[in-house]
């Protein structure tokens, strides 16, 4: 090659080499577990195909299962259906002491375990109407998106993993879990009961769009306020409960929540009392539920409120009580919470934001999450949520979910499995010389 006549003078070098610099420091690059090689591997093209063909039966079960209720503590009959279905399907799976549907893909043994799970309960009481109602791509009832959709796709993925004949390294466990409604209750105890098993959790919950590796932290409060009462006719100058709950309420919501930290959040949900309308109530109450990224910022944010609301109550001279008295402080719970960036970094993170890409639909990561996965996070196993299909109106009786986003998303789950067990090469012969398991 000819030499340049033209010299490039020092200074702009060395411009330019910073420049470098900061573009690379700019794009840290995530380790993933995903290659699009892997769709050469003919047991995967097959599963994935498998799934197509019986897209139709998987949105079939998805109202199967929807119209079975399954209220928080009532999941019975949902747990039997998983159990029956698979079973029949001669997959290992049973019932465990809590009421989680457990069934597991054996692996070789040689690669790590990943656990899914998907949560069988609802919010909607018994005596809620959950008939399915299709009107063309959209499916329509209580509970058939949080979190039906998921369990059908997960079933979905067993079958076509079976189907397909899908040998990996790892084991892959699949929970239908009890609770999660209600504080994640199933999860956490199938955690605590199986010390040491899931090297990574993937929580399939949530609308599709985004891959949450975090942890949100909550704090839920109820502020007592008490007073001797009395008649209107005698009540100008008194301590007055209600004034006091006023004057609380609009003096937490003045709390600058701080802008350079994570995600945080508070609502006053219920507010009761009173007796009668022409006396001082003797006494009155309201909930504050207060969510965070940042442990340390529910601690703060909490203890700030608590100093208000005894301001208040001092100044208006009523009693106060807090229930709980003391609250549990998150920054000691997240004590095993591995550090932002280390769970960012984990290959699951950027494997499920990978395989979402090559499926065709953008899922940023994000450090957040109040699914299964946080049950983990919390414990310092790598997790994640993955979403089920679009959708919305969660908890509401007008609660939607759009039929064609279920394939892509439960192809998602099938790849997101096979790329971090990792595909056994005696099982499944590489096409190419450039892919290594
Ligand atoms: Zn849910």
């Amino acid at each position: 090659m000819a030499q340049s006549k033209r010299s490039v003078s020092p200074l702009l070098a060395l411009t330019l080499l910073m420049l470098l610099g900061s573009v690379a420091e700019a794009q840290e690059h995530y380790p993933s577990n995903f290659s699009p090689d892997l769709l050469e591997v003919e047991a995967v093209r097959n599963a994935l195909g498998w799934l197509e063909e019986n897209f139709p039966n998987q949105v079939e079960e998805w109202i199967r299962i929807t119209e079975i209720p399954a209220p928080s503590g009532m999941e019975g009959d949902r747990a039997r259906y998983l159990k029956d279905v698979l079973e029949a399907e001669g997959v290992p799976v049973k019932i465990d002491e809590f009421g989680n549907v457990v069934a597991t893909l054996e692996g070789t043994g040689e690669g790590p375990t990943i656990v899914f799970a998907a949560h069988m309960d609802t919010v909607h009481p018994l005596d809620v109407d959950l008939t399915v109602t299709r009107d063309e791509d959209i499916l329509r009832a209580p509970g058939v998106f949080d979190n039906s959709a998921s369990l059908a796709n997960m079933l979905a993925v067993i079958r076509a993993w079976r189907e397909a004949g899908i040998q990996t390294r790892g084991d892959v466990i699949f929970i239908g879990t009890v609770e999660e409604e209600v504080g994640l209750v199933g999860m956490a105890k199938w955690l605590e009961a199986n010390p040491g098993v899931a090297d990574m959790v993937v929580a399939l919950d949530g609308g599709l769009g985004s891959v949450a590796y975090g942890a949100l932290w909550f704090s839920g409060r109820r502020y007592i306020f008490r007073g001797e009462g009395a008649h209107t006719l005698q009540s100008r100058g008194r301590p007055h409960p209600a004034v006091a709950m006023a004057d609380a309420i609009r003096s937490i919501y003045e709390i600058p929540i701080p802008r350079d930290r994570d995600f945080a959040v508070y609502n006053v949900g219920m507010v009761h009392g009173g007796l009668v309308q022409n006396a001082i109530p003797q006494e009155v109450w309201f909930t504050v539920d207060l969510r965070a990224v940042d442990p340390a910022l529910v601690d703060e944010l909490g203890e700030e409120m608590d100093q208000r609301v005894t301001r208040v109550a001092e100044e208006q001279g009523v009693e106060l009580e807090r229930d709980p008295p003391m609250a549990e402080r998150a920054v000691e719970e997240a004590v095993n919470m591995l550090p932002e960036p280390e769970r960012r970094r984990h290959p699951l993170v950027q494997t499920a934001v990978d395989v979402y890409a090559h499926l065709g639909m953008e899922a940023p990561p994000r450090n957040t999450g109040s699914t299964d996965a946080v049950a983990a996070v919390r414990l310092g196993i790598p997790a994640v949520a993955m979403g089920r299909s679009r959708g919305g109106d969660q908890h509401t009786l007008q609660e939607w979910a759009h039929v064609p986003s279920a394939l892509p998303a439960t192809k998602a789950v099938l790849l997101v499995a096979v790329s971090m067990a990792g595909l056994d090469p005696l099982a499944h012969p590489l096409p190419g010389p450039t892919l290594q398991f």
